[in-house]
């Protein structure tokens, strides 16, 4: 006896929308949530627009935001301004998505536990065994949406090939006229160290201020967010009256095409390390992962297929194809930072490029076809830049900001 088709461990994008698509194909589905919601989650919230499209449902309820301007700076100078006359990405707060998105599952038919924290996961030829502190659960299938540190990827050995990453971030109150100000823009400062990221994102009434990159850069990562800060008040006239929260959180990056199932188990979003290496972006592959493996596990469950290895190819063909050529792309950025930073100053067809992108009109895979009969020299300077982006991010580690 089951207690349900599929357990769904972490209701996070990942697991909400997995559990809202099979609930709506009529599959009995648990989520187990460890907290209790709604729950602050450490994220800057940024929605891409290429979301709206994965999302079965309108989720303007929770948009606080819509970006329309992106305030570009390397090394926290060189600033400019560019403007789109369509919405590049919404922002909301992570408390409210997902509590909305957790809604809507439950709406379709799923059930949730809150406070069951999964700690392992064991199967047998036809169940698998998910146990919480406080008991054991069973189902035909398991999808493991557990974030970061998940338990499930943990216990089924699917943790291979994840290169560990960490961001930064803390809710700042701001004077309600400067909010209001930049209600529209995004600040995004790149090429502070190699592989790093600095953020802000206008909130209905605070902003969101992260940095990322590498866990080895880790010890960088305060002293940057402490001059981001300096760079806003000083260029911008953005003043932190007050730091509601400031977390640190992992966030897990694939570096190769992997396994994302075994057996009757599946991973989705962070638990799978489906993460843009270049802009620490998950909600989207976390939101897309779990609608894939809701239709693997769906057809699965009706015999429509013998084994779940269509999802790892899925998520291979799909996902870590795009994530892989981002990954070339950040290491070309790493090599030549600031040529890359006036390339999309300067030209137009880059701009619009780069908005493409997150609109999720064009994909990253398609960048070496956009370089014609110059693709193969594309291959060749991502491959070496991958060396150079090594040497640098190295280097970085023992000098600091002085000599990147
Ligand atoms: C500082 C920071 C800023 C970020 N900013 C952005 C951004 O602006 N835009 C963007 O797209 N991405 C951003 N990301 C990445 C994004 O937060 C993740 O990729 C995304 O949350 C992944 O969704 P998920 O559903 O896979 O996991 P999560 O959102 O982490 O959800 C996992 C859920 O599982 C629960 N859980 C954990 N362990 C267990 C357990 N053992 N048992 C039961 N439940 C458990 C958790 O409580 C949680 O509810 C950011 C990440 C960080 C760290």
């Amino acid at each position: 006896m089951t207690d349900a088709d599929v357990i769904i461990a972490g209701a996070g994008p990942a697991g909400t929308l997995a559990a809202y698509e099979l609930a709506t194909n009529g599959i009995s589905v648990l989520i187990l949530e460890k907290s209790q919601f709604p729950r602050y989650k450490v994220c800057g919230a940024g929605l891409t627009h290429k979301i709206l499209g994965e999302i079965p449902f309108d989720i303007s309820p929770v948009i606080e935001t819509r970006i329309h301007n992106i305030t570009f700076s390397k090394g926290l100078s060189e600033r400019f301004t560019r403007y789109s006359t369509e919405a590049i990405m919404y922002c909301t707060n992570r408390d409210k998505l997902d509590d909305f998105l957790l809604k809507k599952a439950i709406e379709a038919g799923a059930r949730v536990i809150h406070g069951a924290k999964v700690t392992e996961v064991a199967q047998s030829m036809e169940f698998v065994t998910v146990k919480t502190r406080d008991g054991s659960f069973c189902s035909k299938l398991v999808i493991g949406a557990d974030g970061a540190s998940s338990s499930v990827a943990r216990s089924s050995g699917l943790r291979e090939n994840i290169l560990p990453g960490l961001a930064w971030e803390a809710e700042i109150r701001a004077d309600p006229a400067t909010v209001k100000a930049f209600a529209q823009t995004v600040f995004l400062d790149w090429g502070t160290f190699p592989g790093g990221y600095g953020w802000v994102f206008p909130k209905g009434g605070h902003f969101s201020v992260g940095v990322g990159g590498p866990a080895s850069l880790s010890k960088w990562m305060m002293p940057y967010y402490e001059k981001l800060l300096g760079y806003l008040a000083a260029d911008h006239g953005i003043h932190a009256l007050e730091t509601i929260s400031l977390k640190s959180w992992p966030i897990p990056v694939r570096i190769k095409r992997s396994r994302f199932h075994n057996g009757r188990i599946l991973v989705a979003g962070d638990a799978a390390g489906l993460t843009d290496p270049l802009t620490g972006e998950g909600i989207y592959y976390a939101l897309k992962s779990g609608v894939i493996a809701a239709r693997r596990c769906h057809e699965y469950l009706h015999a429509a297929t013998p084994s779940l290895e269509s999802y790892t190819k899925a998520v291979n063909d799909e996902l870590m194809s795009e994530l892989l050529e981002a990954n070339r792309i950040k290491h070309l950025f790493n090599t030549v930072p600031r040529r890359i930073h006036h390339f999309v100053r300067d030209s137009d067809r880059a701009w619009r490029a780069f908005v493409k992108i997150l609109r999720g009109e064009r994909w990253y895979a398609d960048v070496p076809a956009g370089f014609g009969k110059w693709k193969v020299m594309w291959g060749v300077a991502c491959y070496l830049s991958k060396w150079i982006s090594d040497y640098s991010s190295n280097r970085f580690s023992k000098t600091g900001f002085k000599k990147y």
